[in-house]
């Protein structure tokens, strides 16, 4: 069965890496088929504005994105564009696993295997509120958490444990001192874990976890936060298994999911056909996976190791002489 998906090729290094990610791709048989829409600085280029309402309405159509990098220029409309996304298509779950990969510069080679699941839409990050008082002296700012945005992303975390036979959920959260917000998320997901026995759910607060994560990150499975401590979280863990040229991310919604690599549009190296495709991919390996072909994206993701292990045609920033077309097809070559 086909199936088309929206692609956005982004800015900086998106086309070189997204170039490469479909090239593994096409050579895997998944039946699925591209529809491209803009995004970024090509879309203000070309269209006038930075998400134009054709790409939105591929997305809506589609249901599903594959996503490069975007720069949002300083001062042009909304903060953030990937930000706008989420909020258009309430993507409320931002996932994000880290792995360790063998070859990678990192310092925890092997023993990570965990996956930081963010609420997405609310709280400290969304930025609601923000004012400055007249003589700048006051800051403030909003910080709203609702029971029903509390509940769904603890349970999306949970179904994804029973999914993917993942034993253990962490809630993190800071309740001891952020009484209110944290204290409802924490209360509420205690009320969903309980619906969930056969997974064990375990308690920390956010300091302790960063620390944690640090000395004994073998001890993490699935962790479930709210979206500001998930933000620092989910690069802390990148940062344990060789950085953002490593980090795939998804972020799900109801009525549509987005897949992107973590990372930026690296313009530093744009256009020299040297940036790490390994995020993107491991970003469709999370699609793969989402729309129902797991055998797909496990044959993707043992390519991935399997050239990493091998340490053949990696890009310069793990240490290679390759390019992002060499890697991409050392990993073609091993599906
Ligand atoms: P960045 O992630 O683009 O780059 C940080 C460093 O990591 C750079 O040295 C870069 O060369 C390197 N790097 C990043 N990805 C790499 C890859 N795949 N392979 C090899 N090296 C890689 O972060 P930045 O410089 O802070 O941001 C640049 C632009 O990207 C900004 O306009 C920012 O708004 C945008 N951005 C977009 C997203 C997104 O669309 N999801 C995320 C973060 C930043």
């Amino acid at each position: 069965m086909t199936q088309t998906i929206t692609v956005i090729r982004g800015d900086g290094i998106g086309p070189e890496i997204m170039d490469a990610a479909l090239s593994v791709l096409d050579a895997m048989n998944t039946g699925l088929t591209y529809e491209d829409a803009d995004a970024g600085m090509v879309a203000l280029e070309k269209h006038g504005e930075l998400l134009p309402q054709t790409t939105l309405d591929s997305i809506r159509r589609n249901r599903i994105a594959l996503k490069s990098p975007l720069t949002t220029p300083v001062g042009e409309g909304f903060s953030s564009i990937n930000v706008e996304l989420r909020k258009r298509f309430d993507l409320y779950a931002n996932v994000r696993p880290a792995k360790s990969f063998p070859n990678t510069k990192s310092r925890f080679p092997s023993g990570v295997d965990l996956i930081t699941v963010r609420e997405n839409t609310e709280g400290a990050y969304i930025g609601e509120g923000q004012s400055l008082s007249e003589d700048g002296e006051t800051a403030m700012l909003t910080q709203k958490i609702t029971r029903r945005g509390s509940e769904r992303i603890v349970r999306y975390a949970f179904d994804l444990a029973r999914r993917t036979g993942r034993k253990k959920v962490t809630v993190v959260h800071k309740a001891n001192i952020l009484k209110s917000t944290s204290g409802l998320f924490l209360r509420t997901a205690r009320i969903v874990a309980a619906e969930y026995p056969d997974i064990q759910c375990n308690e920390m607060i956010v300091d302790n976890t960063c620390m944690q994560l640090v000395m004994r990150p073998e001890q993490f499975d699935i962790i479930v936060t709210t979206n500001l401590f998930g933000d620092i979280i989910s690069d802390l863990c990148a940062g344990l298994v060789g950085g953002l040229g490593l980090a795939p991310g998804a972020n799900i919604g109801t009525e549509a999911a987005i897949f992107e690599a973590v990372h930026g549009s690296a313009p530093d190296i744009a256009g020299k056909g040297i940036a790490n495709p390994c995020a993107l991919l491991l970003a469709v390996g999370q699609m793969l996976d989402h729309i129902g072909q797991p055998e797909n994206a496990t044959r993707l993701r043992n390519a991935i190791v399997a050239t990493l292990e091998a340490s053949d045609s990696l890009t310069p920033d793990l240490g290679g002489t390759g390019n992002t077309m060499s890697f991409a097809r050392a990993i073609a070559s091993r599906l």
